[in-house]
């Protein structure tokens, strides 16, 4: 049978791919690749043209081949696909370990390094350092017996953490919320409560009944009038995959996250770092666990007070004591109150087709590239578009898939992956593609899909991330796009852009009436850019309290005495956070990003990041925010050069000078004395 998997052609067949292929294809790329390594670990006089070109070459082949079947699991998951997809983590695991850990590889690369570096290319020699250095952090040179220790403990990671992941998705599909009165459903919008009644339809039931999906869940807590509803989503959410609330102990992650974290501390200290955080770092633009810890105090000596103030000033407005699922419901009415204008108010100026075409614009207007819809692309569902971007001289430079809607088995959140990554090798060459994937709800009938604003935002931080995928101008797979960037820069790309989700000129671009075509109106415009520094403390020590409570857990892991994952959390919570939060809540529980993505220790990134954009989207303020030069030296100094340099340095030749945390207080409107009230 020909497996589609294994095809070259240059977008996946995602219509022909089916779970049966997975295993084999992995299977038979995997021993080819094993073949090929063996092959160019044993030339006896290694260059980087008969060494690296190839080994460039085998990296994007296996992404080419993987990068499908672990989307399509995210986006389509079947309980087939799931098998199949997780009978081959643990070979791709151990085949990313043997290729991380090869001796000959890393001599030949040293070689190489010694041999030739002087002659090689900026971007070859930055590719040949990363890997040296990603060979000892892979634990290259260490004896036998640590290296096997090492590998064990990365496969059983890889295990768990698809195993996490598991169990929030198994925990969050299996509640629903059963209603028969509707008016328990008083302040939800009507595109939910038809979805609930459809639901509750296809499962013979009376009445309403919904669902625990992120969208729903975020509508219920902020805008359902019945406490009762509210509590009972939030408890739901807050305890998924844990020993407390309504599935409580089913789908326990305690013990999942205990060996999560005992494993990445071992690791850890098989390399001779003092903890998993002071790891981590030896790839980020931050060096020091103490230098992080640090950067997210002054920041929450910054905001506290802000968010103090904030919250003292919504219980004065609801007039009682809040407890944690009241905060989004009074919330958006003090700000409905304030700004007379709400989320779901706005959605229908921002119908979807409309909001596109405004984000390409503007990726137009500041890089001079175009963007059209392609329909030729086989796609894995029939909401899914595809679309090319082209240079302003014609030439072909990438393509996105873009998945908008919330629909069951498919993950929550939103993102952006590689699909395919660019190269230019002796070999062959390949533009990139990218997935990008949100959770918006769904067109109704002849409604198009309407987003919050806040949906606009994502959609702009995704497609943030995507330009930085896409516009690479580097030619080796492993350092092009976002690959080999520190991970504390990754953010800074998608959180540039969603400024322009907020400016008044993009805004008129993006936003029009579904039905009558009305433009958004100015009065209503200018009340939500208002809303931008809304409640910005609050916001920001909730983000602390993330980004503390995954840095600590990982730079304080200790044998004797675990994780500490219930005590961490009570400590932090103590020194950042202003928001009561019942004992049962488990948010930890279903903290995917640190325990089953890739941000463990560091999800302080975001904020560091954030830090960056608000620093060089302020450059723009400067110049104009549509200011071509000062676009284009963002794509020469840090948008096109993916891994390829220092990201300080980028920074730096950007800026003129380092980051400045003071731009994002700014952004925020808490700039000025801690206390004050934005
Ligand atoms: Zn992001």
């Amino acid at each position: 049978m020909d497996n589609p998997l294994l095809g070259q052609e240059q977008l996946p067949q995602f219509t022909q791919i089916r779970p049966e292929h997975v295993e084999p294809a992995v299977r038979a790329m995997l021993s080819a690749n094993r073949a090929r390594i063996d092959e160019l670990a044993r030339l006896p006089e290694p260059t980087f043209a008969q060494v690296v070109e190839p080994l460039e070459e085998l990296h994007h082949r296996t992404a080419r081949t993987w990068s499908p079947v672990s989307h399509l699991n995210a986006v389509v998951n079947s309980e087939g696909l799931r098998a199949s997809y997780n009978a081959c983590l643990p070979l791709l695991s151990a085949y990313h370990t043997d290729l991380a850990q090869s001796e000959p590889l890393y001599s030949a690369y040293r070689t190489i390094a010694e041999r030739e570096g002087a002659g090689l290319a900026p971007v070859q020699r930055r590719l040949l350092d990363h890997a040296v250095r990603d060979f000892r952090l892979a634990g290259v040179g260490l004896p036998a017996e640590r290296k096997q220790r090492f590998k064990t403990a990365m496969l059983e990671l890889a295990q768990l953490q698809a195993r996490f992941e598991e169990n929030v998705l198994d925990a969050t599909n299996n509640w629903s919320w059963h209603v028969d009165d509707l008016a328990e459903l008083r302040g939800l919008n009507e595109m939910l409560i038809e979805q609930a009644e459809r639901r509750a339809r296809e499962r013979n039931r009376s009445g309403w009944v919904l669902s625990l999906d992120q969208p729903t869940y975020v509508a219920v807590v902020t805008d359902a009038e019945s406490e009762t509803l509210r509590r009972a989503f939030y408890e739901a959410w807050s305890t998924r995959a844990s020993d407390q609330g309504p599935s409580a102990g089913r789908w326990d992650n305690t013990q999942v996250m205990e060996e999560i974290l005992k494993r990445r501390h071992a690791a850890a200290q098989l390399l001779d770092f003092p903890n998993y955080a002071q790891y981590a770092l030896a790839t980020r633009m931050a060096h020091t666990t103490d230098e992080v810890l640090a950067f997210l105090r002054e920041l929450a000596a910054a905001a506290r007070g802000a968010a103090q103030a904030e919250f003292a000033e919504l219980e004065t407005f609801a007039g009682r004591k809040l407890q944690a699922w009241d905060v989004g419901f009074y919330a958006e009415r003090l700000q409905r109150e304030r700004f007379s204008v709400s989320q779901e108010q706005l959605r229908p100026y921002f119908p979807l087709p409309r909001v596109l075409n405004g984000l390409f614009q503007v990726a137009e207007r500041l890089f001079g590239v175009r963007i059209q819809e392609n329909g030729a692309a086989p796609v894995w569902h029939p909401d899914v578009r595809f679309f090319d971007i082209i240079a302003a001289d014609g030439a072909a430079l990438g393509s996105f898939y873009l998945d908008a809607y919330a629909r069951p088995n498919k993950r929550s959140g939103a993102w952006m992956d590689e699909c395919v990554g660019r190269k230019r090798l002796a070999s062959s060459a390949a533009l990139p593609v990218a997935y990008l994937v949100c959770n918006f709800l769904p067109p109704g009938g002849a409604r198009p899909a309407l987003l919050t604003h806040d949906d606009v935002v994502t959609l702009f931080h995704e497609f943030g991330h995507g330009l930085h995928h896409l516009l690479t101008r580097v030619d080796y797979p492993s350092i092009a796009g976002i690959n080999g960037v520190a991970w504390d820069a990754v953010e800074l790309p998608s959180q540039f852009l969603e400024n322009y989700a907020w400016n008044p000129q993009v805004l008129q671009q993006i936003s029009g009436h579904f039905a009558s075509g009305a433009p958004l109106p100015a009065e209503a415009q200018s009340r939500l850019i208002a809303t931008r520094s809304f409640h910005a403390g609050l916001s920001t020590v909730r983000q602390l309290e993330f980004a503390l409570f995954d840095f600590r857990i990982h730079a304080e892991y200790s044998e004797a005495r675990g994780g500490r994952v219930p005590e961490v959390l009570r400590e932090v919570r103590a020194e950042v956070a202003v928001i009561p939060v019942p004992p049962w809540n488990r948010f930890p529980h279903s903290f995917g990003h640190i325990f089953a993505g890739g941000y463990a220790a560091g999800y302080y990134s975001y904020k560091w990041a954030e830090v960056l954009a608000a620093d060089a989207f302020a450059a723009f303020e400067e110049n104009g925010v549509f200011d071509r030069g000062t676009a284009q030296r963002f794509v020469d100094a840090i948008l096109s050069r993916g891994g390829s340099r220092d990201a300080l340095e980028a920074f730096v030749e950007f800026r003129g000078r380092r980051p400045d945390v003071r731009a994002l207080l700014k952004q925020h409107g808490i700039d000025g004395a801690a206390g004050q009230a934005a």
